[in-house]
């Protein structure tokens, strides 16, 4: 195999073979009393759980990487960032708002400290932009960077901007992409991040928050194994937990804010109200009231919207009860796996339907301009605080019409509602400050 391949990774190679020359062999398990620890992904277990035969161990945390057991070794050389100079390596052309360009300012000094900062702007705000002059920099410098997310959509969809905006290969990383190959650019989920160990002098991670980690231990974990001992760590976000917040509080990470949009204007305030058991009404074949008025407004308007709803089960009926209401008005409804989505997505940019009912957030590339927004059920738990800020922000998102109403009917009041009003309250007295 090529050496290179071996930079600032670790690789799984059976524990019988002879170890290469200039090839570091690293344990991939720790075994303490009747307890085991996986190395890669920091997994515990009682040992009698995750037997093999013959007092070896195995981890099936991390098993779609690949086993980890006491069978195998890891293979791993440090990283010796061996990248050619790479000067005027940033090709954008575009240009940042004030605001912007004094966020990425803070950014690009962090960085260049190799601290560990959180930059937190609202959805919207041009965040990937605002990274550029701290990953040029970086680039030059002849560190290796990583860009990394928890969610795939999220990879795929900056992966063809890196690719214009900087004059370097990049590396896409992620359960279905091309083999690995050694990159000083690397664009990766952050479950890819456990295959490297100390191989970044900056990690950035981006809608740290995002569905399906959360910030969690192995997120954590993941990032400190991929990140060099004395290397920068920016994470981004437009919904910062209470975890992230008490880290900023104790002063192990930095914080930068952009409260306001790239148009300079403020997040949409959410309005909602109570309307008791809609599903009951819905049984029936019937919608609340308050709902109804809503509907017949835009209707009458013509104004497109998003129709959001909890759960799958809950589309048909709805739709069937929205049906009444809006007439032969064009809509449809569209969930995370339903075939037809990126036709009817399509569709609707394309005002072939006025509005969609959807389960889901749809892909973050995904912007209609000038749309309203409803959701039906706000309290169900299956919206977190963060999903229903990021549902919200998908409202105002063009200079040509940055505002845009948000409507959340409940069944009752409910914490995660309060918590998602509170948050774009709350960022919204700082960007008023800004305007
Ligand atoms: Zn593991």
């Amino acid at each position: 195999m090529k050496i290179e391949l071996l930079y600032g990774r670790r690789e799984l190679f059976p524990a019988t073979q002879a170890v290469p020359a200039g090839v570091q062999s690293l344990e991939p398990m720790r075994i303490s009393g009747k307890g085991v620890t996986c190395l890669r992904c920091g997994s515990r277990f009682v040992a009698a759980r995750v037997a093999l035969p013959n007092h070896h161990y195995y981890c099936p945390a991390c098993i779609n990487l690949g086993r980890v057991s006491t069978l195998a070794r890891f293979y791993h050389v440090p990283e010796p960032n061996q990248f050619p100079p790479c000067p005027g390596v940033l090709r954008w052309q575009g240009e940042l708002s004030p605001l912007q360009g004094e966020a990425a300012a803070v950014v690009k000094e962090k960085m260049a400290a190799h601290a560990h900062h959180l930059l937190w702007a609202v959805t919207g705000a041009g965040k990937t932009e605002m990274t550029y002059p701290a990953i040029a920099a970086a680039l030059e410098r002849g560190e290796r960077v990583v860009i990394a997310s928890p969610r795939i959509d999220v990879c795929r969809e900056l992966y063809p901007r890196f690719k214009r905006d900087f004059a370097l290969p990049i590396a896409l990383l992620h359960g279905g992409s091309e083999p690995y190959a050694y990159r000083q650019l690397t664009i990766c989920t952050t479950h890819q991040l456990l295959r490297f160990y100390h191989a970044f002098d900056l990690l950035v991670v981006d809608e740290v928050d995002a569905f399906p980690y959360a910030m969690n231990p192995a997120l954590l974990y993941a990032t400190k194994q991929a990140v060099k001992e004395d290397g920068g760590l920016l994470l981004m976000t437009a919904t910062p937990d209470q975890r992230l917040l008490s880290q900023v509080r104790r002063g192990r990470l930095s914080i930068s804010y952009l409260p306001l949009r790239y148009h300079g204007h403020l997040l949409p305030e959410i309005r909602s109200l109570v309307v008791g058991d809609w599903r009951k009404r819905v049984a029936r074949g019937q919608l609340p009231p308050a709902l109804c008025r809503w509907l017949r407004a835009r209707v009458e308007s013509g104004r497109e919207f998003l129709f959001f709803v909890p759960h799958v089960a809950d589309l048909a009926g709805v739709a069937r009860a929205t049906r009444r209401v809006v007439g032969t008005t064009p809509f449809t409804t569209v969930h995370a796996s339903d075939e037809a989505r990126a036709v009817k997505v399509e569709r609707m940019r394309r005002y072939g339907y006025q509005f969609l009912i959807t389960t889901t957030i749809l892909e973050r590339g995904v912007t209609f301009p000038g749309i309203d927004l409803l959701v039906l059920g706000a309290d169900d738990p299956v919206f977190s605080p963060a999903a229903l800020v990021q549902i919200a922000g998908r409202v105002g998102r063009s200079a040509a019409r940055p505002d845009g109403e948000v409507a959340f009917f409940l069944a009752a009041p409910a914490r995660n509602v309060k918590a998602a009003c509170a948050q774009i309250k709350a960022v919204n007295r700082r960007g008023r400050r800004l305007q």
